[in-house]
């Protein structure tokens, strides 16, 4: 009947979106048990901020010539009391469709806020965070605003922001997000592209915006230095970002050739399982006095 047919049609149609758009799909059975499924995953996700079952984790960016930490990723972690833990990926585009991710988009930017005004009063030195932001996110709301509130409120400066974006989100044509991009620029928080190499890859739209940093995709640096069609990729992505005057962050980073290749051709920060796994801001922080122990050289610098 009608109904089946277009509840049916919308499976394969977010089967396709989660192909990365661009596609078509076909409905198969198999299709209806994952729509049950994200129904239920849905059920809760609706409840889970007010139940506070979300937490951030974080994961160091190193500087790959000195080994420092410049920084950390936020990466957003949910535990349900039964679904258990559920990944991002199988999450975060739930809430994209829903409009979700709003309220826990600002939840994230609110925590991140509040983590590094903590670390700043504990003598953690001058530390970035990358947090993710949604393209959703910049179509709902006056996300620059809100943004520029709680860093007021918890008196970070704007610097220490850094928000990971695609470049899907700067071929938006919306209003809404052309005016949030703008008014980012005026807020000074920094701008990197996420998961570069898999999307378009526009240099005109690079030229256009503020963007500070690119974040060569892991699935490049998966198969480096072995496979000679991705090593490439990367070697020509550092280049280009450099003659553009934009900073490299490889992602993924897992092993120590991977990381030497990555050294070799000058890529100027990594991050990756190889120096650490995302983690609770406490085993962050931890992981960091090991690593880094605060001197008094570095503590004067950061103030
Ligand atoms: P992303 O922003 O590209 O984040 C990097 C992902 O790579 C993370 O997965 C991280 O755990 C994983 N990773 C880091 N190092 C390695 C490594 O050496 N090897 C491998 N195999 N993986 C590594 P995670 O935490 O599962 O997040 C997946 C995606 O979910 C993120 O990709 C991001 O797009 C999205 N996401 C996570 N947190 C948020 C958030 O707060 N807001 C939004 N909008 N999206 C988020
Ligand atoms: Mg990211
Ligand atoms: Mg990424």
């Amino acid at each position: 009947d009608p109904h089946v047919l277009m509840q049916n049609a919308d499976a394969a149609m977010y089967r396709a979106k989660e192909r990365g758009r661009n596609t078509f799909n076909f409905f198969t059975s198999e299709l209806n048990r994952r729509a049950v499924e994200r129904m239920r995953i849905e059920s809760h996700l609706l409840h889970a901020l007010d139940r506070g079952e979300f937490e951030l984790h974080y994961q160091p960016i190193v500087d790959l010539r000195l080994g420092t930490v410049i920084g950390a990723e936020a990466l957003l972690r949910w535990t349900n009391a039964i679904l258990g833990n559920v990944e991002p990926d199988r999450f975060i585009p739930l809430a994209e469709d829903t409009g979700l991710i709003v309220p826990i988009g600002l939840w994230v930017l609110e925590t991140a806020c509040a983590q590094l005004a903590e670390w700043r009063r504990n003598g953690v030195p001058a530390l970035r965070v990358s947090v993710n932001i949604s393209s959703r996110q910049f179509r709902g709301t006056n996300l620059v605003e809100a943004m520029s509130d709680m860093l007021r409120r918890h008196n970070v400066p704007s610097y220490l922001l850094e928000l990971e974006i695609t470049e899907g989100l700067l071929m938006d044509e919306l209003p809404q997000t052309r005016a949030n991009l703008r008014d980012l620029a005026s807020l000074s928080v920094r701008l990197s592209l996420d998961d570069f190499g898999t999307g378009y890859s526009s240099l005109r739209y690079l030229k256009q915006f503020p963007v500070d940093t690119l974040k060569i995709d892991k699935s490049f640096v998966r198969e480096v230095p072995h496979e000679a069609g991705d090593s490439t990729v990367v070697e020509a992505i550092i280049a280009m970002a450099h003659r553009l005057g934009l900073q490299v962050v490889g992602e993924g980073i897992e092993t120590e050739e991977q990381l030497n290749f990555l050294q070799s051709h000058g890529c100027d920060f990594g991050q990756g399982f190889y120096f650490s796994r995302p983690v609770s801001a406490p085993a962050f922080r931890r992981w960091l006095d090991v690593r880094m122990p605060i001197t008094g050289e570095a503590l004067q610098e950061a103030t």
